[in-house]
């Protein structure tokens, strides 16, 4: 049996593992038609209501849910004085991507090593192709039955929210701040902080856990912009076309055929970005091209999208007769411009990390999370890992061990900044 990072994590993992397998059964798959309701889909509320109830017996009698699908509830802190109030965040929703409903999760306890065959789907997690899966032998794996997503993103970061909140209400005489909870819908769907109340939150900075290996700390996501390339075309019948018609689809696809090979996600790795042609649509009349463009720097990713408009501007200036439009907006910002700002709220998460016996890892997210948003509209909100893996797909899995050691990082974290706070390392701004 894999040893637990510390005694901690060991005395916080049954409740977590309840938990967690409790959450994992209700579906909560957000879907990107929802017809801009929030939450996207009903099933989100049924969680939320679960956890509104067991916040309210933990002790925080506060808990709610509000009209958009947020819950918000207060820790009470037990340092005296002003100590700044931190907040805690996860999201409810799980992905479109695979299924989500009917989750039956199976705990391996005591994982051999070898590949892990799920009852459904003749699904199978093999190590061989999932270097993350390899070496956890020993740990308790969690998965699904192999016909559906698990659900560790984001039901991993609740359950580990919940056990450490449940632990620290039940300790009083652990030093902790004041903490704010909040759990979010619709993350999946870009919209998790689109309705979140900050000023009501009332945190100074928050963590989000929603990331995956242990360790890990994210201070850095992509900017994201989305680009909508479209032109028109002379819709003529084709029989009567000739010297007339422009079709616009072939117009398109020499756009599409023009952008910089390299330039691809498949081809990029690290620090590098990215443009990214998603979907695409045209009749005889008009085509679009709707394409994702990353990068973690600003004025690289201005480029980016510069040279889809050149590419698109060029080939369609061969034919007078069609007519473009591109459009462009921001999706969300690195966080790291926001963090670089407030410096002691990373290093008050790599400090707890540390305390857990593990050594943080700062990556960069390809990808963005609710925390670039929240950092945009003023809470400063880094990522932690949670111990799930493989997410959006029927082989996700999590580490019980790995779930158990966030949970602690989380409780740790309390201690750090109520340590602070008490005079024993400078006053954070
Ligand atoms: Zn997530």
């Amino acid at each position: 049996m894999a040893p637990f990072t510390s005694p901690l994590a060991e005395e916080l993992a049954p409740d977590l593992l309840d938990r967690f397998q409790r959450y994992v059964r209700v579906d909560t798959q957000s879907r990107r038609d929802g017809n801009g309701s929030s939450p996207s889909t009903p099933g989100q509320l049924d969680l939320s209501r679960m956890l509104v109830d067991e916040l309210r017996a933990a002790g925080l009698e506060d808990a709610e849910l509000d009209d958009n699908g947020y819950v918000m509830a207060t820790l009470p802190g037990t340092v005296e004085g002003d100590a700044p109030v931190v907040g805690l965040i996860a999201h409810v929703d799980t992905s479109p991507d695979a299924p989500g409903k009917g989750v039956e999760p199976i705990v391996h306890r005591d994982y051999d090593g070898g590949p892990i065959e799920l009852p459904r789907n003749d699904t199978v997690l093999d190590p061989a192709a999932m270097p993350e899966l390899a070496g956890k032998e020993g740990h308790d794996i969690v998965t699904s039955s192999g016909d559906t997503l698990l659900g560790a993103d984001d039901k991993a970061g609740v359950a580990e929210i919940m056990a450490a909140v449940a632990h620290l209400a039940a300790h009083p005489e652990v030093p902790r701040p004041t903490l704010r909870i909040g759990f979010t819908p619709d993350e999946e769907i870009g919209q998790g902080a689109s309705r979140f109340d900050v000023a009501r939150f009332g945190a100074r900075c928050a963590y989000t856990l929603d990331g995956s290996t242990i360790g890990e700390l994210q201070d850095e996501t992509f900017t994201g912009a989305e680009a909508v390339v479209t032109i028109h075309g002379v819709e003529v019948h084709p029989g009567f076309a000739t010297g007339k018609l422009v079709n616009p689809i072939r117009l398109a696809g020499r756009v599409l055929a023009a952008l910089p090979a390299e330039l691809t996600p498949e081809r990029t790795s690290g620090r590098e970005g990215f443009i990214h042609p998603y979907e695409f649509s045209g009749t005889a009349g008009t085509a679009t091209i709707r394409a994702i463009v990353r990068d973690f720097d600003d004025e690289r990713l201005a480029e980016h999208v510069a040279v889809l408009r050149r590419l698109a501007e060029e080939v369609v200036a061969t034919e007078p007769r069609a007519v473009l439009e591109v459009a462009v907006r921001e999706q969300y910002p690195n966080m790291r411009r926001f963090l670089d700002e407030r410096p002691e709220v990373t290093a008050a998460a790599e400090e707890a990390i540390r305390r857990e016996g593990l050594e943080p890892r700062r990556v960069p997210i390809r990808g963005g999370t609710d925390g670039s948003r929240l950092s945009e509209m003023g809470l400063p909100t880094p990522n932690l890992f949670t111990g799930g893996h493989e997410y959006h797909s029927v082989r996700e899995w999590a580490s019980v061990q790995e779930m158990a050691a966030a949970a602690a990082v989380v409780v740790r974290l309390a201690g750090v900044w109520a340590e602070r706070w008490d005079g024993a390392a400078p006053r954070p701004s």
